[in-house]
């Protein structure tokens, strides 16, 4: 257990890094950033380092500064994790990581353990891409393996020609072209594991994406309480066959007969989670804290339903009205630099459990 007092050492510097940080200062721990970018909004609210995630000497005095490090950033090359661990606790681990950065592995990491994904096929050239094309059949979705958020590393194709020009079009590197899946609706379960397995996991929410990045989350989704269940008994089984210490988001697609298929894990603190810290008594943010410090985990069920709406490029410019807006939980990230489909903030409104949730 490290109790509070301690120095909780974050990698990654965006919005999750910042929110995590006043999280945790809010329960007395204090927070160490270390991220590349000069300008990362996490540096405001927490002691900083600015360096690159191969600088042996940086990695090693931050490491010496903090008791336990997490991330708030899937990213981070596994081998700067690897490192910090032969000083200090990392959680979630570099093996954790090296699957959730990688689609391929992901995929192969689910699919393998029976755990339901829609079918995948790796793609090494675009004429690879053609004939993937044509065995998956339908519509497809070709990914990079690596580096893609927010819709970024992929393309909708319907085509082999199409495969094969997404192909070229998403860059160098190995691809997974998926199946398109004809989803009723999108919806993610945010659940977080002690290092002893304890678990808790927040009631699954729903997600409405535009352009591939996500605009809204309902809280909790409206889906038949068997269906609910039965995604928090998946995400939980996904964290424990990862060993995840900290938090796991997964995000699923329900099919229109009532399947659930895996899209995604994030071991992190995630978008579709920020309606916690307006209407839940312990936020994914503090939940995170606790469970990479051995805490007693909060407890996740809502007091209020929700509704989050990311502000996205120029929305944010509406700070003013938001701000003025009765019941309004208006979130910046203090970001100066504006651009197109750019997380900048988000606002959160709450309603009543019984029957809010109707949009
Ligand atoms: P991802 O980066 O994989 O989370 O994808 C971002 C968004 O693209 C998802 O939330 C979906 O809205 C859409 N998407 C991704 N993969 C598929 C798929 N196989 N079928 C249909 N839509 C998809």
């Amino acid at each position: 257990m490290i109790p509070p007092g301690a120095t909780l050492g974050i990698l990654g510097g965006g919005q999750l890094g910042r929110m995590t940080a006043l999280a945790a200062a809010r329960i007395g721990y204090s927070c160490h950033v270390f991220a590349p970018e000069p300008d990362s909004p996490a540096f405001a609210v927490a002691r900083a380092t600015c360096a690159a995630y191969e600088d042996e000497r940086a990695l090693e005095a931050f490491a010496a500064s903090v008791s336990v490090v997490t991330l708030e950033f899937e990213n981070v090359p596994a081998t700067t994790l690897e490192r910090l661990s032969r000083h200090v606790p990392v959680r979630p681990n570099a093996a954790v990581l090296a699957i959730a950065q990688d689609r391929l592995a992901e995929k192969r990491f689910l699919a393998e353990r029976n755990f339901p994904v829609s079918p995948y096929l790796e793609v090494a050239s675009p004429e690879e891409a053609r004939r993937a094309f044509l065995a998956i059949g339908g519509r497809g979705v070709l990914k990079t393996t690596r580096f893609g958020y927010d819709g970024r590393g992929q393309r909708v194709v319907s085509s082999p020609r199409e495969a094969e020009e997404a192909f070229a079009a998403l860059g160098i590197g190995p691809k997974v072209l998926e199946a398109f899946v004809d989803f009723e609706r999108e919806i993610s379960v945010v659940t977080a594991r002690r290092a002893d397995g304890a678990q808790a996991s927040y009631p699954p929410v729903e997600n409405r994406h535009e352009r591939h990045i996500l605009r809204t989350t309902l809280a909790p989704a409206s889906i038949a309480p068997s269906l609910a269940a039965e995604a928090v008994a998946l995400a939980e089984a996904v964290a424990r066959a990862l060993g995840v210490i900290g938090l796991l988001a997964v995000e699923m697609f329900v099919t229109r007969d009532g399947r659930l298929l895996i899209n995604e894990l994030a071991p992190r603190p995630h978008n579709s989670g920020h309606w916690t810290l307006d209407a839940c008594p312990v936020s994914q943010f503090e939940q995170l804290v606790r469970a990479v410090c051995g805490l007693p985990l909060g407890d996740p069920t809502p007091f209020a339903a929700a509704v989050m709406d990311n502000l996205l490029g120029e929305e944010v410019r509406d700070w003013p009205r938001l701000l003025a807006e009765p019941g309004a939980r208006v979130h910046l990230y203090g970001k100066r630099e504006i651009k197109p489909g750019r997380k900048m903030g988000h606002v959160t409104r709450l309603l009543p459990l019984e029957g809010g949730l109707k949009r």
